[in-house]
């Protein structure tokens, strides 16, 4: 099962966004114990991503080599159980975490790579970000010593009007075009289980996906 759900998003994603760019997959892990984790990555899952500190803490040490990333709610005090592991940590929202990632980068001596996390449809229960506001706080974070933001994250609401969805897609990608030349921006994160192939058709080139490769009894 898990290598038909697998292969099938990988095929999903195989040729590629609307831009003509390659799809990065990364298996959103929470809750799947490390052995069904480890079998992905044998049957060529590259990219994972976890989202609560301590359970990223914990499955480090005994996940196979691969693109691990932290997609969770950040807090402070946690940041530590990412700093010199994360690969990729997608959901950065705030000054604070920004100050707090560089600061404990210095100090192990590693460059962290960061997504900005967009709060894309204004939503008062996610974080991150607003459209607005995500051009001065790019310039701010790319300042800051030993952290490199390589894009943007955003998590689309809850929602089946498919042309709001479409739109939102599509201010986040124009934003993203409009500050990619100036950072070298790499990834625009955006678009799960129930939602990726339309993002994909609106300028994503990264998807966290988790219930349909992995099921959702964890
Ligand atoms: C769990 C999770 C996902 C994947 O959700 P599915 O609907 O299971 O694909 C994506 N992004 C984040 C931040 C998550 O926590």
């Amino acid at each position: 099962m898990l290598n038909k759900n697998l292969q099938k998003v990988l095929s999903d994603i195989s040729g590629g966004n609307n831009k003509g760019e390659p799809i990065t997959l990364v298996g959103a892990t929470k809750f799947v114990p490390v052995d069904v984790i480890n079998e992905a990555i044998s049957l060529g899952l590259t990219d994972i991503g976890e989202n609560k500190a301590q359970e990223f803490r914990d499955k480090f040490p005994i996940v196979s080599p691969c693109n691990y990333h932290f997609i969770g709610t950040i807090q402070t005090n946690k940041i530590k159980y990412l700093i010199g592991k994360a690969s990729l940590i997608e959901s950065v929202s705030s000054y604070a975490i920004i100050d707090e990632i560089s600061r404990q980068s210095v100090s192990a001596n590693v460059t962290s790579n960061v997504l900005l996390q967009v709060n894309i449809g204004n939503e008062e229960n996610k974080h991150g970000f607003s459209l607005e506001e995500i051009s001065v706080a790019t310039a701010y974070a790319s300042k800051m010593p030993n952290v490199k933001v390589l894009g943007l994250m955003a998590m689309l609401p809850d929602s089946d009007n498919e042309p709001y969805l479409i739109s939102l897609c599509e201010s986040l990608r124009a934003k993203y075009d409009e500050l990619k030349p100036i950072y070298d921006f790499k990834h625009l994160s955006l678009g799960m289980s129930g939602d990726y192939l339309l993002t994909i058709k609106h300028g994503s080139n990264m998807i966290r996906v988790g219930s349909l490769i992995f099921g959702s009894r964890y």
